[in-house]
């Protein structure tokens, strides 16, 4: 029986290699053409980005996408730009990262009862995935949440997210034969659901800095999620 460490690998060198979206795909060549000056002498990862964190991890978070010049540059999701700044800064204090900053994919940090993905693993135009690429990706939080058995939380960032996890999760109880009797929730910060599987389903702003800078999602709401997340785990 393989670990969920080699599960996660097997499927993350899946994602990885995937090219089910041939705009995303057609993308990420595009990207190269754009690269800021500050970027201009570095070689950027350009493929699907993998979810990386805890195999034992007892919070997923799932974000929207790779930014492109964020997590398409540097290979790791919320890694190069300012939301990622302010989400790791947060799960830093929250006991949840080895470090305040996550910089690259060789750096040291270390993910603690923590596990990070994404709605879509390729960065899209104008940050706006189609219904059939978050149809396509979905296979892999799929994946994910088979894998990582020890979720009880599942914080969603923005509505996309959201609305992907509650199909996602009512998908994979319909495949396993099981009646889905919950109503969807509005999306709003801080909105909390009980799912049919006992596990807890979170929603925040997306920390973009659209809503940081326009104090849309401020860090004391920000901090206010994750003390509602630490009340329902135990970190340590
Ligand atoms: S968005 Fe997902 S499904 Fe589409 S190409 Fe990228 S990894 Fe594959």
């Amino acid at each position: 029986m393989p670990t969920p460490a080699k599960e996660l690998s097997f499927l993350n060198e899946k994602i990885v290699a995937c090219r089910l979206c041939p705009r995303l795909v057609a993308w990420r060549e595009e990207i190269l053409k754009k690269k800021p000056k500050r970027f201009a002498a570095e070689s950027y990862w350009s493929r699907p980005v993998p979810g990386f964190g805890d195999p034992l991890a007892e919070l997923l978070i799932v974000g929207l996408a790779p930014a492109a010049h964020g997590g398409n540059r540097t290979g790791r999701m919320f890694t190069g730009d300012r939301s990622g700044d302010f989400l790791f800064e947060t799960l830093h204090r929250f006991g949840y990262s080895s470090s305040p900053k996550s910089i690259s994919r060789e750096d040291s940090l270390v993910l603690n009862k923590v596990y990070i993905t994404a709605t879509v693993r390729c960065a899209p135009p104008k940050n706006k995935p189609s219904l059939e690429e978050i149809a396509h990706c979905r296979q892999y939080l799929i994946e994910e949440l088979r894998i990582l058995k020890n979720i009880r939380v599942i914080l969603a960032l923005g509505r996309i997210a959201f609305d992907n996890v509650w199909q996602t999760v009512q998908l994979i109880f319909h495949s396993q034969g099981k009646s889905f009797a919950c109503k969807k929730p509005s999306f709003s910060h801080g909105i909390e659901q009980n799912l049919p599987d006992g596990r807890v389903l979170i929603g925040s702003f997306h920390p973009s800095q659209q809503n940081t800078f326009t104090g849309k999602l401020t860090q004391s709401m920000f901090d206010s999620v994750f003390s509602r997340i630490n009340t329902l785990i135990t970190i340590g």
